[in-house]
């Protein structure tokens, strides 16, 4: 006799949930959907079973095509259950199942051949058939057990072969977890079939999903129940590549001071009068809150953006008042606008966090907007990171030398080392691309050690004498310059190569002179240890010339813009900057020399050195060895 000890408890828990779940807004992504479908198959599943069990039992008051009915619709709804699951796994994996025709028919062929033998089962009897004495399996009845099995089989597979594409490391295991409690539960079931037992397995692998997936709450602010930032999260992933991205940001402005003025109670009335206010201005609307006042809206149709702010501006001229209340607040905005081409999660993360740092510094209606290009800007910026980590995990940076060549005699005198990575392809990145990025993050420290490291190589090695260098510049960044340890770094590469300091002189810009104070500190430590200073891009920015003239630099690079400048357009000024350092003992050397005129012209007003293509472009080591040894 059948047990129904598990049955109905089950089906009580589940329309607690199931009645909380539609009660609050939820997200219209895939998952939710799915989640829909294994829930209302799971509600069907269990209602079918009782019924049907309850029929099977008390078979003699029913005719023999209620039996039937019943029973083929509980079996119907099993198999499909079954195959929901799947389907759910594999919208959190962001997987489209049905990407192509054949692909569809395979997944759907075992729960359809499943279904058709279930639906024949009056006539085959292979199934289950009624007879006299009731209910009886029949023949191919165990066949149950290898679908469920199957659908279960390729979860597992799918989640082994897909479990990169998941944003958090979490959802692995949650996804494993819930398909191990249903392979647990068809286990239970084959070994005890009249206990019923299977639902609440079923049931609990549901909880594991609402838990960790559906709980609505995870994604709604809680007095307004707005959608939250993990909800905005899911929601882009889930667009992105399915349909344009088409959004209105906006903030409030100095959110953090208005906190300070106001107080943090007050702000947060403050958000939430804002909250209901877009809740009951703009109900056709998906409204994410994204913290610190910082919100999101998007619409399922094309909008004019600037209509919606204008609106919104409009509301922001009174002030947000409630009980205790009072806030005056600003707003600034920005828009988004993307086609459906598909973006790598990080590339839209940094769309939509420049949109909020441009729409706190907007003001009126100047609005920023985030297009494809701009997208596509940051897609490139990020190819170029993976390439700057690549090499600097690799030991790949390279190091080009580009001559200095002596004024007066036109030979080699120094070389400046200019770092190079490859990307993908093989080809260079240049340095004005990724020395921008590697000093926002931090890497120009690894990278500039680096290109020190292999310049002692260089300096220490037969190639430096037999090319008759005399020095060789490296470029040392801002960032790198105001480390403290930077004298310990340089010293313990230095004694490693076993050469002298003096050869490697470390060039700086004037941005490293900001802090005067480190400045003094950090060029006088070096310089006692007996390295050597160079100013670089000297006129690029803003001088301070009496501050250089204090600083023992035994260098000043003069940027090409200036060079150039001189060349088109001669007049006293450089030459008499030229001059006032000369006399003061300093060296000089112009950069950017492309031919033989500016070459004369910068000899003429005194330059010690030279540097530019028109000698040389920058060369790998070993070709400038190749080129420069014979000399
Ligand atoms: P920089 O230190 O001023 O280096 C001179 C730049 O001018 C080099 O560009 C060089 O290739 C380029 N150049 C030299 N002669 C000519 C010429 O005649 N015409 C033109 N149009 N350009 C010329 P590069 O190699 O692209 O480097 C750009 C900048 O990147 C460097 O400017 C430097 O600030 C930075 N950089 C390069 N390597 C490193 C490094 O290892 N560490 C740090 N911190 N910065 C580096
Ligand atoms: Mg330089
Ligand atoms: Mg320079």
């Amino acid at each position: 006799m059948w047990n129904f000890n598990y049955l109905i408890p089950s089906i009580m828990i589940i329309s607690v949930f199931v009645g909380y779940y539609v009660s609050l807004p939820r997200l219209p992504v895939r998952k939710n959907l799915v989640f829909i479908y294994v829930v209302s198959l799971e509600c069907l599943v269990m209602i079918s079973d009782l019924f049907s069990t309850w029929a099977d039992i008390n078979h003699q008051s029913f005719p023999s095509w209620a039996l039937y009915v019943l029973n083929s619709s509980y079996f119907i709804f099993f198999l499909s259950r079954a195959f929901a699951f799947y389907i759910f796994t594999a919208s959190v994996l962001k997987i489209d199942l049905f990407a192509s025709k054949i692909q569809q028919f395979c997944i759907n062929l075992p729960v359809d051949l499943g279904i058709i033998i279930v639906l024949l089962a009056p006539w085959t009897k292979w199934f289950y058939y009624i007879d006299e004495s009731g209910y009886h399996s029949g023949p191919l009845y165990n066949l149950l057990y290898p679908i469920f099995a199957f659908y279960l089989t390729l979860s597992f597979i799918t989640l082994i072969k897909q479990r990169n594409r998941l944003v958090r490391k979490r959802e692995k295991y949650i996804i494993l977890w819930y398909n191990v409690i249903l392979t647990i539960g068809l286990i239970v079931r084959y070994a005890f079939p009249k206990y019923l037992l299977m639902d609440i397995f079923c049931l609990m692998a549901m909880i594991v999903i609402y838990l960790s997936f559906e709980n609505p709450d995870g994604y709604l602010e809680e007095r307004t129940y707005i959608f939250n930032r993990a909800a905005l999260r899911d929601y882009i992933i889930e667009i992105n590549g399915q349909k344009p991205i088409n959004a209105l940001i906006f903030c409030v402005h100095n959110y953090i001071d208005s906190t300070e003025l106001y107080g943090i109670q007050q702000m947060n009335q403050g958000v939430y009068l804002i909250e209901n206010y877009l809740k009951k201005e703009f109900p056709d609307y998906l409204i994410f809150d994204y913290r610190n006042a910082r919100f999101v809206m998007f619409s399922k149709e094309d909008v004019d953006w600037h209509q919606i702010y204008d609106k919104i501006q409009e509301r922001f001229l009174s002030p947000w008042v409630s009980k205790d209340t009072e806030l005056y607040l600003d707003v600034g905005a920005s828009i988004v606008n993307l086609s459906a081409k598909a973006l790598p999660y990080e590339v839209l993360l940094r769309v939509f966090s420049d949109g909020f740092i441009q729409a706190d510094k907007t003001v009126g209606n100047d609005i920023n907007i985030y297009d494809d290009d701009f997208a596509a800007g940051i897609l490139a910026e990020s190819g170029i990171k993976r390439a700057l980590d690549k090499a600097i995990e690799n030991d790949a940076v390279e190091v080009f030398l580009q001559p200095i060549v002596d004024s007066a005699t036109g030979k080699l005198a120094g070389a400046e080392a200019l770092a190079r990575i490859r990307g993908n392809d093989g080809k260079i990145i240049p340095p004005g691309l990724f020395i921008p990025i590697a000093e926002k993050n931090g890497k120009i420290n690894q990278l500039g050690k680096q290109v020190f490291r292999k310049c002692c190589q260089f300096v220490k090695s037969s190639g430096f004498k037999n090319t008759g260098l005399t020095f060789i510049n490296v470029n040392i960044s801002p960032i790198q310059f105001m480390r403290l340890d930077l004298y310990e770094t340089l010293t313990k590469m230095i004694e490693d190569a076993n050469i002298t300091p003096d050869l490697i002189h470390l060039e700086i810009t004037e941005e490293s002179m900001i802090d005067e104070l480190l400045m003094e500190k950090q060029i006088e430590t070096l310089t006692n240890k007996g390295f050597k200073f160079v100013l670089d891009d000297y006129g690029k920015g803003y001088s301070n010339m009496a501050r250089l003239h204090r600083t023992p630099f035994i260098n000043i690079k003069l940027d090409m813009s200036i060079v150039w400048d001189y060349c088109n357009n001669p007049d006293a000024i450089l030459p008499n900057e030229v001059s006032a350092f000369t006399t003061t003992g300093f060296t000089i050397t112009a950069e950017g020399i492309e031919d033989e005129d500016m070459a004369r012209k910068m000899r003429e007003i005194g330059c010690t050195y030279l540097q530019g293509y028109y000698y040389s472009r920058p060369l790998p080591i070993k070709e400038f060895i190749e080129k420069y040894s014979c000399q």
